[in-house]
């Protein structure tokens, strides 16, 4: 099959968050399967270019339609660690791309929309006829709506779309405006409750509700945060769009990808190891503690990775940092926070933590130390509001860190508790899990691991171990994937 991917992230040029690592992940496993696979992106300014190699133009002056007259484009083209990606960058005044950031401006649904746009010309143009468009969260939301509604017309009108949400948060709003620049027009049609109004403001379109309504599949990137999605606030109002679509509608377990998430090969760690060799994550824990100015100490060392933002339960991550030094146990976290007040009060944190030797707050994008945290840390807490998939308990995972996580989205389907698991063997257990959202949860949790770790360390490594055993690679999403674009390609 040809698949063409259209999205605003791939790992590692271009990475804000999971949805980054699952683009290129599942790339490579499908191409690893004999697939050819393409993807498209947006030419940041910002993006990490020694990723790329041999980066040079494949398309000069693309011709996008924009607002009745048009935009000129160049397409640049490079392999990303062996995918081949076609970069889209604008010639227009507005310098969508060129803003130092991936997101958080106020017209990013304008420069997403272009992209999409942009991204639809690309492929009409160089007349690349993919068997599956799929595209990814909001920023592509309106591309199965401009498939269906305009480009079917034009010579694609064999192309099938896939639509995976990674986050139901982001939903991506605009006016008239926004189909006024596409080309959809006709803003008394897509303004029904049925195509692109948003379910709630009535003088808004909505990108992902496109998305969900013109795709040939949706999905969302867990079995649990599907129903969740559907049937509770986890699909921030767009759980009556899911129910009248539920059947196209699923969930596939997003993947990582062992070829960068893996303790015996990882290339960011000074020690390699694995199940036979656990023993050796201690000398990656040492090396983490002195390059972090940490003590040297026979306590557990608890991790938090992620952005720093409500999804994720900065309250509970900054409680989980308190109490763990209330008992003992020594803690690094790794985040960067978009939203002043959150970045703030980080801030103020770790100037007031500065000179304790028990713990290091490094508020920043660094991609090269999260791999040494997973691979030094003992514990790693997920205290989301609500998650997905979650990635980081997956790659604790794998580093034999073990996750304390919430049971909610994805959590649920990879972390299953030590003592209170009713489905799973205690062999086949791999962390701690609390529900309710609050202190005493995550409290209680996070003190039934460090009472495993104090009072029987066997029975933790052992814990530790059965975690790396599970397999939350690309092969089992990678199938399900590829059974789906079958699927909707002879629906
Ligand atoms: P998200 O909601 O952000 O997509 P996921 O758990 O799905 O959360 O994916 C997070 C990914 O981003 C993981 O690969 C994690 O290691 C990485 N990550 C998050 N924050 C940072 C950071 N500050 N520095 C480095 N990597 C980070």
């Amino acid at each position: 099959m040809y698949i063409v991917q259209i999205a605003s992230e791939c790992a590692p040029v271009i990475k804000a968050g999971g949805l980054g690592d699952v683009v290129y992940g599942l790339s490579r496993e499908l191409e690893n399967r004999g697939h050819c696979v393409e993807i498209i992106l947006p030419k940041y300014d910002c993006m990490r270019y020694d990723h790329i190699w041999g980066l040079h133009d494949a398309y000069r002056d693309l011709v996008v339609p924009w607002f009745g007259t048009d935009i000129r484009c160049d397409v640049f083209c490079g392999w990303v660690h062996g995918r081949l990606c076609f970069f889209i960058e604008p010639k227009s005044w507005e310098m969508f791309f060129n803003r130092g950031c991936y997101y958080g401006c106020d017209d990013d649904p304008m420069r997403f929309a272009f992209f999409s746009k942009a991204a639809m010309e690309f492929l009409l143009r160089s007349n690349k006829r993919p068997d599956v468009i799929h595209c990814h969260d909001w920023q592509t939301g309106l591309i199965p709506a401009m498939l269906f509604e305009i480009y079917k017309y034009n010579g694609m009108e064999f192309q099938r779309t896939l639509y995976t949400i990674h986050n139901f948060k982001h939903q991506g709003f605009g006016g008239t405006e926004i189909l006024q620049a596409t080309g959809l027009n006709r803003p008394e049609y897509y303004f029904q409750y049925d195509r692109l109004r948003d379910n709630f403001n009535p003088f808004s379109i909505n990108f992902m509700k496109g998305g969900i309504t013109y795709a040939n599949h949706v999905n969302t990137v867990s079995p649990h945060h599907a129903i969740e999605a559907q049937y509770g606030n986890e699909g921030f109002g767009l759980g009556h769009t899911l129910h009248t679509n539920q059947h196209k509608y699923s969930g596939i377990l997003n993947g990582i990808d062992y070829e960068v998430w893996n303790p015996e090969c990882d290339r960011y760690i000074p020690h390699h190891y694995g199940l036979t060799t656990f023993e050796d994550k201690a000398l990656n824990k040492k090396e983490l503690r002195d390059r972090l100015l940490l003590r040297q100490s026979d306590r557990p060392l608890v991790a938090f990775i992620g952005r720093l933002d409500d999804q994720k339960g900065v309250h509970l991550v900054h409680h989980a940092i308190y109490h763990a030094l209330a008992r003992g146990a020594q803690f690094v976290l790794l985040g960067s926070a978009t939203e002043r007040g959150i970045n703030d009060w980080f801030w103020h944190e770790k100037i007031f933590l500065n000179d304790n030797p028990d713990v290091h707050l490094e508020l920043s994008f660094n991609e090269e130390l999260a791999h040494l945290i997973y691979a030094g840390a003992d514990m790693i807490v997920v205290p989301s509001n609500f998650e997905p998939c979650g990635l980081t308990q997956m790659i604790g995972l794998k580093y034999g860190t073990v996750p304390i996580v919430r049971g909610v989205g994805g959590l649920v389907n990879t972390v299953f508790d030590w003592d209170y698991d009713t489905l799973h063997e205690p062999e086949e257990r791999n962390g701690f899990v609390f529900f309710q959202s609050d202190n005493v949860a995550l409290e209680s949790a996070m003190n039934r691991a460090f009472d495993v770790w104090d009072h029987a360390p066997d029975t933790f490594k052992q814990l530790a171990q059965q975690g790396m055993q599970y397999d939350f690679s690309w092969n089992h999403p990678g199938q399900a994937y590829i059974d789906l674009y079958e699927y909707i390609r002879h629906k």
